[in-house]
């Protein structure tokens, strides 16, 4: 059963690690060409809906990240809780994707979220400078985006607000780890990484959430994508912030239309 285990891990690992790889690069894109991401296209294809690998950026009716002040807030009862399970890493890969700083969880890595019967593993997370999601005119310094991929390909996307305040032990280290070069990686360091170290300390498995249905913020800009968006901060110094700002600046997507889609909380 271990066996199967780490196969069906490798394989999830490949597919995260495609989405930020092998669709980035072909065709390249970055955030400054944002609103044309749907039209870039790849000139090694010849049939048409492949040669436009990034349309759903531009023809999707649920694309991310939004703008909380522009949407309904609707109060459910029902909701399912969002329990956090994450572990210590102790083989986390510092990972340098070309648009952002990255960690990838080694291999397996048992750390999970739960919602309502259904685990989606988590496989990487990543931060944005400023904030994606945004309150009218107000962004957040940052924002941390905890990516978890289910077995079926469905994908849960946890995401934190950054604030400049106090620093945070534990983006140091990723900070300090993290290459200088896209596309780098630096494995094998002997060092740990608890993901749940950079979530809100008041956080307790089973918190508040803002739900919404979006797609990833980065091409191909793929919906489906189950949203979770936690109503606290953290916090880095500004020291932090400007070391963040060294590897990219700017890598965050603007707010995107709600199509009639409400924010759900309990
Ligand atoms: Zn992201």
């Amino acid at each position: 059963m271990q066996i199967i285990r780490i196969v069906f891990i490798s394989v999830v690992m490949i597919f995260a690690l495609g989405i930020e790889t092998v669709f980035s690069e072909s065709p390249h894109w970055n955030h400054e060409v944002q609103a044309n991401w749907g039209g870039l296209e790849d000139t090694s294809q010849t049939e048409v809906p492949l040669m436009y690998p990034f349309a759903e950026c531009s023809i999707g009716k649920h694309q991310s990240p939004i703008d909380f002040a522009a949407a309904e807030i609707q109060n459910v009862g029902k909701l399912n809780e969002l329990r956090i399970w994450y572990d210590v890493d102790k083989a986390p890969v510092f990972f340098n994707s070309g648009h952002g700083v990255q960690v990838n969880t080694s291999i397996g890595y048992r750390g999970e979220v739960e919602v309502g019967d259904e685990l989606y593993p988590l496989i990487q997370f990543h931060f944005h400078e400023p904030s994606e999601h945004v309150v009218g005119n107000k962004n957040f310094a940052a924002e941390l985006h905890y990516v978890h991929v289910r077995s079926d390909g469905k994908i849960l996307v946890l995401a934190v607000a950054i604030e400049e305040d106090k620093e945070n032990a534990t983006f140091q280290t990723i900070l300090d780890n993290t290459p200088e070069d896209g596309g780098g990686r630096n494995e094998n360091t002997g060092l740990s990484i608890d993901p749940a170290s950079l979530l809100p300390a008041n956080y307790h498995h089973r918190g508040n959430f803002f739900r919404i249905s979006g797609s990833l913020t980065t091409p191909p800009c793929s919906e489906g994508v189950a949203w979770y968006v936690l109503p606290e901060p953290i916090t880095i110094s500004a020291a932090q912030l400007a070391q963040l700002k060294g590897f990219y600046t700017n890598n965050a997507r603007q707010a995107q239309d709600l199509n009639g889609r409400v924010i759900l909380t309990k």
